[in-house]
């Protein structure tokens, strides 16, 4: 009887939970607009830059190796994120509504780590939503952002156009991962912040 219940909540949870990951070139708009949605649907935003910041902030051995690799544009190790965010699920237990994972992930390698601890877990990914920004728009968005981010790695050219690199060398594999599922919706990341996040509500409600 137990097993049938537990079968029955199981089927509940994955109706119930959406899972997104919001992705695009550093600068799209992902953070922005990730927190306009955690707003309408109470989603649960991860993001690793922001895991990651905060462990700087707090001068932990783990946030000082990271800021080394930061401040080049370059990839934080695989298990480090991929740690991160097996605890930020496990902590965040069965109340959320669904997750908003944003720069995460970062590669294949993560993207395979992510399905197999949603998959522990009974949930999956349910849509991978491209933010879709020329690269020299990205350029000056960063340095605007650099501005007031107090982020080192937005406030010089070559290091945000090495993050881009990375991203095109790296990233955009995911979305190749995931279509392969049919999972994908690009959406066109330039234009007024609210007409971005109506694109994005249609394509969430369309779920
Ligand atoms: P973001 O805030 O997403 O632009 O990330 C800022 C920086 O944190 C990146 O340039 C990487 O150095 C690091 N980082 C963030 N997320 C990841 C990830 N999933 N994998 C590896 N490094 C990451």
């Amino acid at each position: 009887m137990s097993i049938l219940i537990n079968w029955f909540k199981s089927l509940f949870k994955i109706k119930k939970m959406q899972n997104i990951i919001l992705f695009g070139p550093p600068g799209s708009g992902k953070g922005t607009q990730a927190a306009r949605l955690v707003e309408k649907y109470g989603f649960k935003h991860l993001s690793t830059g922001d895991l990651l910041r905060s462990e700087i902030k707090r001068e932990t051995a783990l946030g000082m190796e990271a800021k080394k690799l930061m401040d080049k544009g370059q990839l934080v190790p695989d298990d480090v994120v991929i740690g991160m965010i097996d605890s930020a699920v496990q902590e965040a237990g069965d109340s959320v509504r669904g997750f908003i994972f944003d720069g995460f992930p970062r590669n294949v390698a993560q993207a395979e780590a992510l399905d197999s601890l949603l998959g522990g877990k009974e949930m999956k990914i349910d849509r991978l939503l491209v933010l879709e920004v020329p690269e020299d728009v990205i350029v000056g968005r960063i340095l605007a952002r650099g501005e007031t981010s107090g982020r080192a790695d937005d406030k010089n050219e070559p290091v945000i156009r090495d993050r881009y690199k990375v991203y095109r060398e790296y990233t955009v594999a995911v979305a190749d991962y995931y279509g392969d599922r049919g999972l994908v919706k690009e959406i066109p990341g330039v234009g007024k912040i609210e007409e971005i996040t109506d694109l994005l509500v249609s394509e969430i409600d369309a779920i």
